[in-house]
């Protein structure tokens, strides 16, 4: 059984980077009928915080990636750690090192000198542990082959040979008696049973001293994929600008998380042509060799589009009620929420329809739903100000008075109506639509001005247009 892991480190929130890995690790695990285990790495103290897990796992819920059992703190398996390097110790496959802060340093300082990479020189490898000063705590480090490389079979990068001379003796047990991350990654993994690791390409050199220890305690390398990190759309490193947000910033800017899953799928991973997939389509498409080796790119176009299709296709109630669970993310928020009574929320029902065509995001929908949450008198933006001229509003003023005569009061009632005033005026329609758009959102554009006339009802509607009109 393929058993994968995703396995963050709790110093932040799960951003987009962390997001796709996840999301690889699980729709391979789906994949292949296997499981997808989620492990903290949660061993640096100072920088790990249980808001940083909460995020993460958040992150995830909201993304749809569920995980196989109980999150497991790596932090907490510190004994196993130890316990693992001991038997190292005891197999003669690792060992105590003394050096102290100042020989190190110094070995630090030669290696730069010399125009080399700094590398511990193995000076207690072979030592006899009575010669071990005094009062000195020791470290445990790894007895890494000197000879030949070190191979990284992997499925996306492909054979990947690192010379032993470049992989020192690192450390697998600090003085503390504290495992290093390098070490617990390995202890873990071989714990839970992974048997693939699909982890971010940054992590190419750590495989391979990784590989040592899976070597020295005779335990099996569990098949390994590191998938290239994303770039930003002109292709340098992925930087804020770029995209490189926390997950809960997407859904604050009112992505839809199987937008964002769907686009995430296709960043570094493709099948054919195809663009947009459903959640079962990922699942059965999805392998890792077909994990693309070059970097992929973060475009922000691509994700709103495909957020644009969701959204389109989302059913109105199931919006709305995503709208209602947003709101205490966003800016201004509450005071929408404060408002969405009733009746508000029979009328945004209503109108679902004509804002969901023209949304791209969840939050442009809301703005552009704005007016049926605003209260009269309206207050009018820059644009809608200038269309209302003072011939315009005569045409209001005629527009609302025709109006008045409306029953039943509908879409098509209304739209003849107004139809019929700009036919008297001998005006073009959209020089009546528009004032009246402009008096009844406080905007230059809205979705359809019939729609949003007969949802706001006629009181309402034609107390705006007064409001403008006289
Ligand atoms: N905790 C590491 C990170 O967040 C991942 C390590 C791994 O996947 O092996 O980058």
């Amino acid at each position: 059984e393929v058993v994968t892991r995703f396995a963050p480190s709790p110093t932040g929130f799960l951003h987009i980077g962390g997001a796709r890995t996840a999301l690889f690790n699980w729709l391979y695990a789906k994949h292949t009928g296997g499981k997808m285990l989620l492990r903290v790495e949660d061993t640096d103290r100072e920088r790990s915080s249980q808001e940083a897990v909460d995020a993460i796992l958040e992150g995830l819920r909201w993304l749809g990636l569920d995980w196989d059992g109980d999150p497991v703190s790596q932090y907490e398996r510190a004994d196993r750690h130890r316990e693992v390097a001991l038997q190292l110790l005891e197999a003669g496959s690792a060992y105590r090192c003394y050096a102290s802060p100042d020989e190190l340093t110094a070995m630090r300082e030669q290696a730069r000198a010399e125009g080399r990479p700094p590398r511990y020189d193995g000076r207690w490898r072979d030592r006899d542990p009575s010669e071990a000063p005094e009062g000195v705590k020791p470290v445990i480090r790894i007895k890494a082959p000197r000879e030949g490389d070190t191979l990284v079979k992997d499925h996306v990068q492909g054979d990947v040979r690192f010379p032993n001379k470049d992989l020192d003796d690192f450390i697998i047990l600090r003085s503390d008696g504290s495992p290093t991350y390098m070490h617990a990654v390995v202890v873990d993994d071989h714990d839970m049973g992974v048997t693939h690791i699909i982890r971010g390409d940054d992590h190419l050199t750590n495989a391979a001293r990784q590989t040592i220890i899976y070597q020295a305690m005779g335990w099996d390398v569990p098949d390994m994929a590191h998938i290239p990190l994303i770039h930003g759309a002109d292709g340098a490193k992925l930087s804020k600008r770029h995209g490189a947000l926390g997950v809960e910033a997407y859904r604050a800017m009112g992505y839809l998380p199987e937008a964002l899953r769907n686009y995430l799928a296709r960043l570094g991973w493709s099948h054919g042509d195809d663009e947009i997939m459903s959640t079962e389509d990922m699942i059965s498409w999805f392998d890792i060799a077909d994990v693309n080796k070059g970097a992929a790119r973060f475009d922000f176009a691509k994700l709103e589009a495909l957020n644009g299709h969701y959204i389109r296709g989302a059913d109105d109630a199931d919006l709305l009620r995503r709208i209602e669970a947003l709101l205490p993310h966003i800016p201004n928020g509450a005071a929408l929420a404060a408002k969405l009574d009733d009746t508000v929320r029979e009328k945004l029902l209503q109108s679902m329809p004509g804002l969901k065509e023209r949304a791209k995001t969840l939050t442009e929908l809301i703005d552009s739903a704005g007016y049926l949450f605003s209260e009269r008198p309206l207050s009018l933006d820059e644009k809608a100000s200038a269309i209302l001229t003072d011939e315009a509003r005569a045409v209001l003023s005629k527009t609302a008075d025709r109006l008045e005569t409306v029953d039943p009061w509908t879409v098509e009632t209304v739209e003849s109506a107004v139809r019929g005033v700009a036919e008297d005026e001998g005006l073009k329609l959209g020089k009546v639509a528009q004032p009246v758009r402009a008096a009844l959102t406080g905007r230059s554009t809205s979705p359809g001005v019939f729609d949003v006339l007969a949802v706001l009802g006629r009181d309402e509607a034609i107390g705006r247009l007064r409001d403008c009109g006289g």
